[in-house]
């Protein structure tokens, strides 16, 4: 999957918020997205994540191809710039 195929999903799977009121940046969503990663990161189960974020399993995966492939490729995590 391309950068530009997981940016399509995560913008077909996530409303768009406009900007983030906290940080600034352009994108709000990072926060949700941000907060999923965290979980992923620490080994929360899918379905803890899915129940605390209302969340699906398509939106929780993408989250998750999404950051691996920008941290791989050393790129801004999704939200840090307009998608
Ligand atoms: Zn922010």
């Amino acid at each position: 999957m391309s950068s530009g195929e997981w940016r399509e999903e995560l913008n077909r799977l996530y409303p768009k918020r406009g900007p983030c009121a906290i940080c600034g940046g352009p994108d709000a969503r990072h926060r949700l997205w941000d907060s999923i990663d965290g979980y992923l990161r620490v080994g929360e189960p899918l379905d803890f994540i899915m129940d605390d974020f209302s969340v699906t399993k398509e939106q929780v995966e993408a989250v998750q191809r999404a950051y691996r492939k920008a941290r791989k490729a050393r790129r801004p995590l999704p939200g840090r710039y307009p998608l």
